[in-house]
C-alpha cells in the first residue's frame, strides 16, 4: 500500500505521501463525528450555500483541478477538464435539488395522520477508485452532505494529489472541518474504520474483489453498505441502426478515459446482417485513434493509469487467446514510452472461454455475432455483471423493447446522455444499491414514520 503520484506517460515519480498514523486517523474520526452533530442541525439552505460554493470554486479553478488528473492517472487533459465541469455540475445539482427530493412525505391513513421523514445516518465512509478522481468523489459527497451526513474517504493509492485537492475544496468553500475528510490509510486501517462505531455506512466504488472484502467487513459489523463495482457492458447493434452514428459512438464509448470506464461498451453484440459492416467500420474508427502525450490536444487515446494496469491487461489478452479467442491488434503501434496497450479487437470468444466474463479495463473490445434480436439479448445477459448497456436501432420502440430485457441498472438508447438525476448502480456482481438521484440520496437516510 502506498500513496504515490506516478505519471503513467513517462514513469516519473511526482510525489509520495506518508500514510496516516493511527493517532492521526483517530483524530480525523473524532473530528468527523463532532462535525456531524453541527452539520446535521443546519438547514438545507445553510448546507446548500456551502455545497454550491464548492461547485463555483471547482469551475473557477478548473485548470488547477484538471492537471493533477492528467499527471497522476493519464487522462487526456480535455477529458480531465470535462470531468471537473461534470463534478461541479453534480455538486450544484444536489445543492439546488436535494431538499425537494428529501421533502417529508404525507401518508393518508383512514384514521389519524402519518408522515415519513428522513434522518441522516451520521459519518459515512467512502472507498473510491482512480478512474474518475473527482466525479466519483462528487457523486458520493455532494448528495450525502446535502442530506446531513458527513463523509470520510479513502481514495485510490495512485491519485493522492486529486484526493487532497478535493478535501481542500470543501474547506475553501466554508465547510466545517470534518464535513469532508480525506484519509491516506492502509487496508488494515480501512478495516478498523469500518469496525469503528462512529462509522454508520460504507460506500465503495471499485472492483468486485475490493467490493467483496469491504462489504464482508461491513456485514460483520451489521452496517449498511453500497457497492458500485465493475461492468462488462453490452453494446447491442440491431440491423436497422444508423451505422455511421453507431460506430462513431462505439469507438468513443470504448476508448474514452483510455478504455477505463465502468460503463464503457466492452462487449459489442451485433446482429448478423450488419456484423461484417460494423467490424470493418469499427476497425477503421479504432485505427484512427492516436496514442501519445495526454497533455497534447492531438492525442485521442490516453495511456492506462499505470504500467501495472497495462501489463495486467496484456496478460488478460494473452489468456483470452490461449482459451481460443482471436486477438487483432488495430492501428499504429503503441508508443515505446508510457503505459500504453495496443488497441485490440477480440473475436471468436467462445461460450467456454472464461474471458467472456472478464472486464477488460483498457482499449480491448470483444465482438459477438448475434443471430437475431433474441440471441443478442441472450448474449448481453450472459455475464456476471449488470451495470449498464446500450441499444442501437432505427426503431426507438424496438430499441426500448430490447433495452427492457437487459438485466442492467442503466441502459442507453441510441447514445443516451449522462444525467445527474439518474440513479447509477448495477445488478448481479456489478454491486448493490445506487448512487445519484432520489434512490441514491435515500441509501444513507433512515426512514422515520411519524404517526399522530
Ligand atoms: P480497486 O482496485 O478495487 O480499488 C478501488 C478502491 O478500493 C481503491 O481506493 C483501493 O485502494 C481500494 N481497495 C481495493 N482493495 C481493497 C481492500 N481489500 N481493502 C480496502 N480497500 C481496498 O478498483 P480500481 O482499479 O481502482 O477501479 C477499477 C474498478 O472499479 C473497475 O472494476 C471498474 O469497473 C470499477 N468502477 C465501478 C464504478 C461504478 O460506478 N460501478 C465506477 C468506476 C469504477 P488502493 O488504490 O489503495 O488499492
Amino acid at each position: 500500500m502506498s500513496y504515490e503520484s506516478v505519471n503513467p506517460y513517462d514513469g516519473t515519480v511526482l510525489q509520495t505521501f506518508e500514510e496516516m498514523t493511527d493517532g492521526q486517523l483517530e483524530s480525523a474520526l473524532a473530528t468527523a463525528a463532532a462535525c456531524f452533530e453541527i452539520w446535521n442541525k443546519k438547514s438545507y439552505g445553510e448546507r446548500a450555500v456551502i455545497v454550491a460554493r464548492a461547485a463555483v470554486l471547482m469551475r473557477e479553478r478548473s485548470e488547477e483541478f484538471a492537471r493533477p488528473v492528467t499527471l497522476e492517472m493519464g487522462k487526456l487533459i480535455t477529458q480531465a477538464r470535462g470531468e471537473v465541469e461534470l463534478s461541479a455540475d453534480i455538486i450544484d445539482y444536489y445543492a439546488k435539488n436535494a431538499e425537494t427530493f428529501l421533502a417529508p412525505e404525507a401518508l393518508h391513513p383512514t384514521t389519524g395522520e402519518a408522515e415519513i421523514q428522513n434522518a441522516a445516518f451520521g459519518v459515512l465512509f467512502g472507498v473510491e477508485p482512480w478512474n474518475f478522481p473527482y466525479y466519483q468523489l462528487a457523486r458520493f459527497a455532494a448528495p450525502n452532505l446535502m442530506a446531513g451526513n458527513v463523509v470520510i474517504v479513502k481514495h485510490a493509492g495512485c491519485v493522492p494529489q486529486c484526493a487532497i485537492a478535493f478535501e481542500k475544496l470543501w474547506l475553501d468553500a466554508g465547510a466545517p472541518a470534518g464535513a469532508y475528510t480525506n484519509l491516506l490509510i492502509s487496508y488494515d486501517q480501512v478495516n478498523r474504520v469500518i469496525d469503528d462505531p462512529r462509522i454508520k455506512g460504507i460506500a465503495l466504488t471499485g472492483s468486485v474483489e475490493a467490493g467483496k472484502a469491504v462489504a464482508a467487513r461491513a456485514g460483520l459489523n451489521l452496517k449498511k453498505s453500497t457497492m458500485e463495482l465493475g461492468g462488462a457492458d453490452a453494446f447491442v447493434v440491431l440491423a436497422d441502426a444508423d451505422m455511421a452514428k453507431t460506430v462513431k459512438w462505439a469507438v468513443f464509448g470504448r476508448h474514452w478515459n483510455g478504455g477505463q470506464v465502468c460503463v464503457s461498451s466492452k462487449r459489442m453484440i451485433i446482429e448478423d446482417a450488419v456484423y461484417d459492416d460494423f467490424l470493418t467500420r469499427y476497425s477503421q474508427g479504432v485505427a484512427a485513434l492516436r496514442m501519445g502525450d495526454p497533455f497534447d490536444p492531438a492525442t485521442t487515446l490516453a495511456p492506462l493509469s499505470s504500467q501495472k494496469a497495462a501489463d495486467d491487461l496484456k496478460t488478460m489478452i494473452e489468456k483470452a487467446v490461449e482459451h481460443g479467442a482471436t486477438a487483432t491488434p488495430v492501428g499504429p503501434d503503441a508508443p515505446n514510452q508510457g503505459a500504453f496497450v495496443q488497441p485490440t479487437i477480440l473475436t471468436d470468444v467462445g461460450a467456454d472461454n472464461p474471458a467472456r466474463h472478464w472486464e477488460f479495463f483498457g482499449p480491448v473490445s470483444m465482438l459477438f455475432r448475434a443471430a437475431d434480436e433474441d440471441d443478442a439479448v441472450r448474449i448481453a445477459n450472459d455475464t456476471i455483471y449488470g451495470l449498464a448497456g446500450g441499444v442501437w436501432s432505427g426503431d426507438p420502440e424496438r430499441a426500448k423493447r430490447v433495452a427492457r430485457r437487459l438485466r442492467t441498472g442503466q441502459v442507453e438508447i441510441n447514445g443516451g446522455k449522462f444525467n445527474p438525476m439518474a440513479p447509477f448502480g448495477g445488478y448481479k456482481q456489478s454491486g448493490n444499491g445506487r448512487e445519484l438521484g432520489k434512490y441514491g440520496l435515500e441509501e444513507y437516510l433512515e426512514v422515520k414514520a411519524m404517526l399522530t
